[in-house]
């Protein structure tokens, strides 16, 4: 039986945002907080671009140290035999790709500019896709950029070169968020029908549907007969007006009328984790979250009118659908206001130990605790603004990660 599975591409997609970025401890952070909700995979980043290289690198070691696991980690490059090379040549361990490239008429003439017709972007592609596989890439995605504006007799011809040629996945990607949940359910279903492929929905809110579409195009790919992977980014950052909403979009699909019950997850996402994750991302990204946000919003579990109050105080299944504490709120949040002491690029080590000591780390000299605090300063030359708890305990478990993460060196000739 299909099922939907999740790949986040907050950064990837979210840190494309204009006016908007990550640091390279941020990224990683993310890419802890997905695992440990349960999501499939992440799409972690850009291995062509040379400044991601070693944040690359060393999120791939903590898979390999079992600490990023089971998460896969996934990364975006354009469908070019080029950016395989390149791809592969900055980050030899990755396994798992994406290659995009455009394929509506408007992108192809609107980009390419008369350069290059559709057999030429069907060729590119498939080079593309023998030259990931020849590398030794385990997972291959096939993204159809504009995908909605696509005809469906291209992107069927497009979904079955991809497969023939040995990609795992189509992403149908809804780049203007054109579709609606009808369109897009049509679309897909007829997709995974005729290709015979998994099929990712990559959606996007510029006519405020990216979670509806999301959830119509899994139910038209698993009504198709395959599994479904949707696209999200945490608290639905993204280009423009954004993508669909990985809180949002979990409990769209496990919650609404009836779904679940017919179109499963294929791995069960922990919701306990979800206020952290959208916390945090809200703070790295400097963005704070709506207040009428799903499950996460400051009013998501807020009462004041008199016939509301009593009834949830009555029974709270009268007015809300699902419980503060499955979506992991509900503790106290503990807010110093009295003196405050926190990281900076110019802490030293009195403070420094102050903060640690708050939560339980000690360090076995001196020396050790130098070290750490010579990484926090780096972080905090990055991050410009004070490091939360996590960060500084993923700091201290894994200095020499972190070395790699804060590591920045422009080549002097970096060309290539
Ligand atoms: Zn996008």
């Amino acid at each position: 039986m299909p099922k939907i599975y999740f790949i986040d591409v907050t950064n990837r997609d979210g840190v494309q945002t204009a006016n908007l970025g990550l640091s390279k401890l941020e990224k990683t952070m993310i890419n802890m907080y997905l695992n440990k909700m349960g999501i499939f995979q992440s799409e972690f980043g850009f291995p062509t671009t040379r400044h991601e290289s070693l944040y690359l690198q060393a999120n791939l070691e903590l898979a390999e140290m079992g600490i990023l696991k089971p998460i896969r980690l996934e990364g975006w490059i354009r469908a070019t035999v080029a950016d395989v090379e390149t791809a592969l040549r900055l980050v030899p361990n990755i396994r798992h790709l994406n290659l995009s490239i455009s394929t509506s008429n408007q992108m192809i003439n609107g980009k390419f500019r008369g350069t290059k017709n559709r057999d030429d972007i069907l060729n590119m592609m498939v080079d593309a896709v023998e030259a990931a596989r020849s590398y030794g890439a385990k997972s291959i995605g096939v993204n159809a950029e504009d995908a909605s504006r696509t005809d469906i007799d291209f992107l069927v011809k497009f979904g079955l070169a991809a497969k023939e040629h040995g990609a795992h996945r189509l992403r149908y990607c809804d780049t203007l968020g054109y579709d609606n949940p009808f369109t897009i359910y049509e679309t897909t279903k007829t997709l995974a029908e005729d290709v015979g492929i998994s099929i990712e929905m990559h959606c996007h809110g510029d006519l405020g549907m990216a979670v509806a579409n999301s959830v119509a195009g899994a139910k038209g790919t698993l009504d198709g007969g395959q599994d479904a992977y949707i696209n999200t980014t945490i608290n639905g950052t993204g280009e423009r007006a954004g993508n669909a909403d990985l809180v949002a979009t979990v409990l769209a699909i496990t919650k609404s009328r009836g779904f679940a019950e017919k179109y499963p997850l294929g791995r069960s996402i922990d919701l306990r984790k979800a206020w952290k994750t959208a916390k945090f991302a809200s703070y790295a990204f400097g963005v704070p979250i709506p207040i009428n946000q799903p499950g996460v919003g400051a009013n998501a579990f807020a009462h004041s009118s008199g016939i509301h109050a009593d009834g949830v105080l009555k029974d709270p299944e009268n007015y809300e659908l699902y419980s503060f504490t499955e979506l992991g709120r509900g503790e106290p949040e503990l807010v110093e206001t009295g003196r405050q002491i926190s990281s900076g690029e110019y802490s030293g080590i009195s403070g420094f130990r102050h903060i640690m000591g708050k939560m339980a780390v000690s360090f076995k000299d001196t020396e050790e605790a130098r070290e750490v605090l010579e990484l926090v300063r780096y972080a905090n030359v990055e991050a410009q603004r004070p490091l939360v708890e996590d960060e500084l305990l993923f700091i201290a478990k894994y200095p020499q990660i972190a070395r790699k993460l804060l590591t920045l060196n422009p080549l002097e000739n970096s060309v290539h």
